[in-house]
């Protein structure tokens, strides 16, 4: 029962380290986020201990009595706080969430629509080598060159001509909200299912500053650790009763065994928190920075070097830059803002010329920064700081002095 650093100085020494490098830095990966203390607390208990195969009240192994309260509040609360009347808590991940609705809701070699993952969909809607290119016929719909939007008509025309079983609305890089209505009518238009992927913007789902997408699709699926600020992991979401019986048995014994009921108390604390005030107040202040920095990537210094936002702006956590008319790459952008701790990730932006692994573009987000207290101040100094990182010669170690500023005004894990 030694303690970890007694246990396992090395791996001990390391967690430290991680601890360190996202108190010092700013992290600014639009799909990561700072859980709460109390969701890694359940994360890190005794459930993990726990086998639990089946449902509440429907187990194959005894001693569920307590998991399946906890599995069961997990449910009640995430359906409550999205408006669902079904929900499966259990999938490991946003990537198992999507391949169990494919599982239950079509066949191998059918079709499906999905954003063309240069344009902003992700790996699970339809990429080559993932498991959605290979057992199923992917149509891919991408965005138009003008607006860098998703381009209904061409949806619409891709539906008629390829007749899917299933149309995937949802993406990894997209920096504008959906219309779910004209996906569904498109859907039924071909008699397809729609299945939204709200994992990026859930949490502004949550908060009801994004339009819900559950009283639009036949299923909805989203993971918890992003916008949603949970431990990581997936949910599906639905209003059908037919669907729900079938999503059941393709999570278990579909695609998974045992699930992690650690994981799953975790993300029903995480759905406790996201739906109070304090949880909404944030996911306004996401927003805000968002859009802070957004208004400062298109200031004349900036489109002077060739810089650009794709779409010209955010409606969403994120921001997309545009590097594409630049001499900075993806990669050499990525890089600069590293040296002054702040991490994000390069992306490939829709029509990129350059390969994937160097790309012309930034992916910007700003959940995490706002769930360490950023208000609008904060990001402005953010947005001049990453501006003129990456327009200059800056001196770049007094802008790195400045995000320790930032970072040390905005402390994370107080009591850890
Ligand atoms: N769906 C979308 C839209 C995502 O962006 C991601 C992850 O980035 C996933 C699904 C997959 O989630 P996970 O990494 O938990 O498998």
């Amino acid at each position: 029962n030694a303690d970890l650093s007694v246990q396992d100085p090395e791996i001990a020494a390391k967690i430290d380290d991680e601890l360190g490098r996202q108190r010092d830095g700013l992290e600014m990966i639009a799909s990561e986020n700072h859980t709460a203390a109390a969701v890694m607390q359940a994360q890190g208990s005794v459930l993990t201990n726990k086998y639990a195969e089946g449902y509440p009240g429907k187990r194959y192994y005894g001693g569920c009595e307590h998991v399946d309260v906890i599995e069961q509040l997990a449910i009640d609360r995430v359906k409550a706080l999205f408006g669902a009347e079904f929900a499966n808590v259990q999938p490991h991940s946003g990537a198992q969430a999507n391949a169990s609705v494919m599982h239950a809701l079509i066949k191998p070699g059918d079709t499906i629509m999905g954003l063309n993952l240069a344009h902003g969909g992700h790996l699970t809607h339809g990429m080559k080598i993932n498991f959605s290119g290979k057992l199923y016929n992917v149509v891919p719909y991408q965005v138009r060159e003008d607006t860098h939007t998703i381009d209904m008509a061409e949806v619409e025309r891709l539906a008629l001509e390829t007749k899917p079983q299933l149309i995937v609305a949802g993406w990894s890089a997209y920096a504008r909200q959906l219309d779910f209505a004209e996906f569904r009518r498109i859907a039924d238009l071909v008699g397809a299912y729609l299945m939204v992927d709200m994992a990026h913007f859930a949490g502004l789902v949550a908060a009801g500053l994004h339009p819900s997408p559950v009283p639009h699709a036949h299923v909805v699926t989203s993971t918890t650790h992003k916008t949603l600020a949970g431990p990581r992991g997936g949910i599906i979401l639905s209003n059908d009763a037919d669907i729900a019986k079938k999503i059941n048995s393709a999570v278990f014994p579909g695609q998974q065994g045992g699930p992690l009921e650690h994981v799953i108390a975790g993300k029903a604390v995480a759905f406790k928190i996201a739906a109070s005030a304090e949880f909404k107040e944030r996911q306004e202040r996401v927003l805000a920075g968002s859009r802070i920095l957004a208004e400062r990537l298109v200031q004349p210094d900036v489109t002077a070097k060739g810089i650009s936002v794709i779409s010209g702006g955010t409606d969403v956590h994120l921001v997309l830059v545009d590097l594409r008319n630049c001499e900075l790459n993806g990669q050499q952008a990525e890089d600069r803002l590293a040296a002054i701790d702040i991490t994000v990730n390069r992306n490939a932006v829709p029509f990129d010329p350059r390969p994937p692994m160097v790309t012309s573009g930034l992916r910007i987000g700003t959940p995490a920064l706002a769930t360490r207290g950023f208000g609008e101040a904060a990001f402005r100094e953010v947005a001049d700081i990453i501006a003129e990182a990456l327009i200059a010669d800056a001196d770049l170690s007094g802008l790195r002095h400045r995000v320790e500023a930032l970072a040390k005004a905005h402390p994370l894990y107080p009591g850890l």
